[in-house]
């Protein structure tokens, strides 16, 4: 494993398609909390078993709190220059004929708020819902999303989630309880999203892994696969990952300034949209 910008540098000189594959790291220094680690607990819940469809089901009132408080986090939040870098990478790839796509697990759409394009949001948006019954998709910005969540979802307030169930976000068209698009774990991926991730996979010859604990699937098989189609897997993380050994590359530390660095990506390519 080697930490050698010159020898990065020349392995995407020659690549064809490059494919950066992003988690909730990348977010960590816009203040978005991830869901291990520091910040992974909410009101003494732990976050990954309150993002499950299990969840809702017992407690569709506790769970929109939840997400009301990361839709708060959220709304406040700018891109870092972690997401700044790989908007520059995009470009620069573009403009040198190669092939980019970006694979985010995020659910926070700050790669489009850094300039990032045809971002493939694999795990959904924070910022669209779906309807429980009619499974009509709709965008929604409102903060907050509905009267009965105003001023709800304070990490530090004790088990409130008592909203009754038609006070919670509905549908527009038939009334039906709203819940986040997002992909739950123990759900399975969009199917057009997993058309696009297959078509970026093949024949990818350069992978970026930024920010992902790798543990959650099918995303934490991209790095194996790429290194099984001959192809070279690059880590920034600040710690190591299950997915650590299939790197030909490990940028130890925040995105923030590894990214940046290691893609050789000055103030001035950073700036420019
Ligand atoms: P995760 O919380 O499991 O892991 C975060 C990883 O980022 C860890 O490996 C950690 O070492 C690393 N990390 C922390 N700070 C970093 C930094 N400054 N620079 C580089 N790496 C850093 O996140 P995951 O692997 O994305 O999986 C969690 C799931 O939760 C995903 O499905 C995602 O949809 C969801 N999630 C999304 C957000 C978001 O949209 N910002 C936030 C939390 C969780």
């Amino acid at each position: 494993m080697s930490d050698s910008v010159e020898e990065f540098s020349s392995v995407f000189q020659h690549a064809k398609k490059v494919v950066v594959l992003t988690g909730a790291g990348i977010s960590a220094e816009s203040g978005i909390p991830t869901f291990r680690g520091e910040g992974g607990l909410w009101r003494d819940f732990d976050a990954t078993e309150l993002a499950t469809p299990g969840a809702f089901a017992a407690n569709p009132s506790l769970v929109w709190e939840f997400y009301h408080y990361r839709r708060t986090i959220v709304a406040g939040a700018s891109p870092n220059a972690g997401h700044y870098a790989v908007a520059a990478l995009q470009r620069r790839c573009r403009r040198l004929g190669k092939d980019f796509i970006l694979l985010t697990q995020n659910i926070d759409g700050l790669h489009a708020k850094a300039g990032s394009t045809d971002v493939v949001e694999l795990h959904g948006s924070l910022w669209e819902t779906r309807c429980c019954h009619c499974k009509a998709v709709e965008a929604n910005r409102n903060m907050p999303i509905c009267p009965a969540l105003d001023g709800k979802g304070a990490p530090d307030t004790v088990h409130e989630a008592n909203i009754p169930s038609m006070q919670l976000p509905r549908c527009n068209k038939c009334n039906g309880l709203l819940r986040p698009r997002v992909i739950w774990f123990g759900e399975c991926l969009e199917r057009d999203v997993l058309r696009r991730t297959d078509d970026a996979l093949q024949g990818c010859d350069l992978l970026l892994v930024v920010g992902t604990s790798a543990v959650v699937y099918p995303a934490a098989g991209y790095a194996p696969l790429v290194k099984s189609q001959g192809g070279v897997v690059a880590e920034f993380n600040t710690e190591d990952t299950p997915i650590s050994y299939n790197c030909r590359f490990k940028f130890q530390g925040p995105s923030s300034v590894k990214l940046p660095t290691a893609l050789g990506i000055g103030e001035d390519e950073l700036a420019e949209m």
